[in-house]
């Protein structure tokens, strides 16, 4: 490359003095010229994204315009891909967001703990196949009920919609009693 430049100019993202000719528009601001590789890093910023979920999943996503095609990620390891026509990827990436939280609420109202099986399960993988009393089973089950709690709360703050429905509903049947 000539170290010669025709018309030098210095890119005000990052500061590197490139050609003129090689610059590009700014791919959010048409009124800002930047450089090739600010160009490339700008729009990859724009095409990508993450947020966390309740339980600190890091989901990510990566669009490729190319392809129409937007690739989720689930802590890094790919998860699945859309392909999207004349659809924006912020929205596409918060409808998955909400897929996902909904899935992982539903999952977690439906998971059922306070089982016989389960709490023996429990007494046997801590005491190794030692027997055991009823006692026994009943006081693990009752941890177990502890832990089913926490987990339908958690459920219900990851959907606040339903949690609102919820307690609307509740004040309502309090409301019919005190009338009554
Ligand atoms: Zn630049």
């Amino acid at each position: 490359m000539s170290e010669e430049m025709d018309m030098p100019c210095p890119c005000p993202n990052c500061g590197n003095i490139v050609e003129m000719d090689d610059m590009c528009n700014h791919p959010e601001d048409f009124k800002t010229m930047v450089c090739d590789s600010c160009y490339d890093k700008l729009e990859e910023e724009m095409n990508s994204g993450q947020t966390q979920d309740h339980f600190g999943n890091v989901l990510s996503y990566r669009f490729i315009s190319d392809e129409s095609t937007i690739y989720f990620s689930v802590n890094g390891e790919s998860f699945s891909e859309w392909n999207i026509e004349d659809c924006d990827p912020d929205m596409s990436f918060n409808y998955f967001v909400e897929s996902w939280n909904k899935t992982q609420a539903i999952t977690l109202r439906s998971i059922k703990l306070k089982t016989t099986e389960i709490a023996e399960f429990v007494i046997q993988s801590e005491t190794g196949g030692e027997s055991y009393s009823c006692e026994d089973v009943e006081l693990v089950q009752s941890e177990l009920s502890h832990v089913e709690t926490h987990l339908s709360n958690l459920a219900t703050t990851i959907e606040p919609e339903q949690e609102s429905q919820l307690s609307e509903t509740l004040q309502n049947r309090l409301d019919e009693y005190l009338k009554s």
